[in-house]
């Protein structure tokens, strides 16, 4: 493999970095490396990747780029809503550099329930990256022989649950840790002292970061030497949902259950599910909001997240029949009412 005179260009900043050069950029043109989500981290680490010369590219997402996503999201321009993110994506890593190549794979995909697994079964490294707020988190997975995701959080559906769109993120601790990222992924490639074994914690609001060690956890639901009792595990953290057509002919029939706005007023000044209530979240987990531990409740918020919390306060006080509103009022607007304003 030879690097053309615009490639030495190019590359030239990193080229002179000691213990890089020449060599170092054959490898970084070799690699391959997949990104899930091409969101607030994803989109700023493929950035970076795609700038720094690794060879293939492949991009994971779904759906069309929204209006709320542009904030933080800073490959995309507001002129590309409604377009799908991982075309957009790959027009705009090309741009970047069109000495790489860029896939695309439309189609859901989590991090937090499929990767970890998936990098198990594989072998795969994983850099995982999370962001919060104003906080963040980073490290380096290499599941076969060290600790997995599972073995620092077992409930992964509760990460997954803690979603942008709920939780809330500064764009620029999203670009910080999707900037950690990339560099993860780069030593990893170039063969230099990565972050495995140990969890980053970054809390931007007083610029406090501390490095934990990380232990592989003998009963890890995923990786440890119990795993196969993970569907019982899975069993017991997850939550009944239903989803927006079985609401809808539910709601249609003659015993349609009791429906509940887990959100903040203002989302529901914005739209809401016709014939719903309204109730305060905190007064809900802590006593039940005066409702009825028999009567049939269907929790919704914007994602799932604040519902499926919810839901385990609820079971946990002996509320028998409640579900939750699979992907929540996005997914209604999407699969029911489809003229409903989207956020
Ligand atoms: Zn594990």
């Amino acid at each position: 493999m030879i690097l053309s005179k615009e490639e030495l260009i190019r590359y030239s900043r990193q080229l002179v970095i000691p213990g890089i050069g020449p060599e170092g950029q054959h490898k970084l043109k070799a690699a391959r490396v997949a990104v899930i989500g091409a969101g607030g981290l994803g989109t700023l680490a493929l950035g970076y990747l795609a700038g720094a010369g690794v060879g293939e590219i492949g991009v994971f997402d779904f759906g069309p780029l929204e209006l709320s996503n542009l904030h933080r999201q800073l490959i995309y321009r507001t002129g590309d809503i409604g377009e799908l993110k991982t075309e957009l994506a790959k027009q705009r890593l090309l741009e970047i550099n069109p000495e790489i190549r860029v896939n695309t794979h439309e189609g859901i995909l989590t991090a937090e329930n499929a990767i970890n697994k998936a990098c198990l079964a594989l072998a795969k490294t994983y850099v995982y990256g999370a962001v919060y707020r104003f906080e963040g988190q980073l490290t380096v997975f290499e599941p076969r022989n060290g600790p997995c995701l599972g073995c620092i959080c077992p409930d992964t559906e509760a990460l997954e649950n803690q979603a942008c769109a709920e939780a809330g993120v500064m764009g620029p601790a999203a670009g910080a840790v999707a900037s950690m990222q990339a560099l993860e992924v780069l030593k990893l490639i170039l063969g230099l002292e990565t972050l495995k074994g140990k969890f980053a914690m970054l809390d931007f609001r007083l610029a406090n970061f501390s490095v934990i060690e990380l232990k592989k956890r003998e009963d890890c639901p995923v990786c440890g030497g119990r795993a196969r009792l993970d569907r019982k595990f899975i069993a017991s953290v997850s939550v009944n949902l239903i989803t927006p057509e079985e609401l809808k002919a539910r709601l249609d029939s003659a015993s349609a259950p009791r429906v509940l706005d887990l959100r903040y007023e203002w989302e529901r000044g914005l739209c809401h599910i016709k014939g719903d209530a309204w109730v305060d979240f905190n007064e809900l987990i802590k006593g039940g909001a005066g409702l009825g531990p028999d009567e049939e409740l269907v929790l919704y918020c914007k994602g799932q997240s604040k519902s499926a919390a919810a839901f385990k306060a609820l079971r946990d006080k002996g509320y028998s029949k409640v579900s939750v509103l699979k992907g929540g009022i996005d997914a209604w607007a999407e699969k029911i009412e489809k003229g409903m304003t989207r956020y």
